[in-house]
């Protein structure tokens, strides 16, 4: 081993860095994986936890970015790949009894990739919301009503997804903030989590609902974070765009990768 040469070397064997050497692998490159640990996935790594007899990982437990092109380029399902998708995406109980439930909206269609939109759900949660606020439902309904919020939202993921757009190239969310049909208010690029959620929405509820949700994604209230953050947590979420689960583990998608 000590004397074996490749093109490529990656250090660690955790999620990203099985991604990595498998495209490359897949370029036609020679890859060398080293791994410190005994098991490969990293922080996604399924282990004997917390107890014997479940299995869990140290770190993440919920695949937020399941449609990932990954998936179809490397068609994961074949090799054990799949996810329970749980009906409810979210919900928030009130002091007061009341509470908003954000069903699970969209389904994945695992052969094309493709996130599916549910109407007949998206509907469901507007009501949700029309329980305690018809005009924060009202702002949901419009929302929807144009698929403004699909749009945003699929813009948002290409930025967060894909390597930085070059300096004299426009990245979706600029086109967006460019375009003044698209509906995204210039100022919420510099509101912090909280302005953005009060400005979105009127009852209090929606907005702590909204601001959990925004915390679940590392952004805490007082934080300014970037816009396609902003818009794939809130308003996505509320509509029940879904984090899942992947079966047989808490989140495994590099454990197909092993094999190959
Ligand atoms: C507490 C916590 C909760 C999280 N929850 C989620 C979640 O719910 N959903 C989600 O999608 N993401 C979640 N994440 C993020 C997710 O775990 C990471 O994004 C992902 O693990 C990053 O993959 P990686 O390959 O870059 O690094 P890692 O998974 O950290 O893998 C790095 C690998 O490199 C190895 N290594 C390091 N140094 C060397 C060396 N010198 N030689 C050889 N090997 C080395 C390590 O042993 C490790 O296996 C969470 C992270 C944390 C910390």
């Amino acid at each position: 081993m000590a004397d074996a040469s490749f093109d490529v070397v990656v250090i660690g064997g955790g999620h990203q860095g099985l991604i990595a050497a498998n495209y490359m692998v897949r370029n036609g490159y020679t890859v060398g994986l080293f791994e410190q640990r005994r098991e490969l996935g990293g922080g996604g790594a399924t282990e004997s936890r917390p107890i014997s007899g479940f299995l869990g990982n140290p770190c993440a437990h919920v695949a937020g970015l399941w449609a990932s092109p990954v998936n179809q380029d490397f068609k994961l399902h074949e090799r054990g790949l799949n996810y329970i998708f749980p009906p409810v995406h979210a919900s928030m109980v009130f002091p007061d009894g009341r509470c908003i439930v954000s069903y699970r909206s969209i389904d994945w269609d695992k052969e094309t990739g493709m996130v599916v939109p549910q109407p007949d759900i998206i509907e469901k949660n507007i009501k949700e919301v029309e329980r305690i606020s018809p005009s924060d439902a009202d702002v949901m309904a419009k929302l929807a009503a144009d698929g403004k919020v699909w749009e945003w939202g699929f813009a948002a993921m290409q930025v967060l997804w894909n390597p930085p757009a070059l300096p004299d190239e426009i990245d979706p969310i600029e086109a967006l903030i460019a375009d003044p049909n698209s509906g995204i208010d210039r100022r919420h690029q510099f509101m912090s989590a909280t302005e953005y959620v009060c400005d979105l929405f009127e009852s209090d509820e929606l907005r702590a609902h909204s601001l959990r949700m925004l915390g679940s994604a590392g952004i805490y209230p007082d934080d300014a974070a970037p816009l396609p953050v902003m818009l794939s947590n809130v308003p996505q979420q509320v509509f029940g765009s879904a984090a899942v689960y992947t079966k047989g583990a808490l989140i495994m998608p590099s454990m197909p990768f092993r094999g190959l």
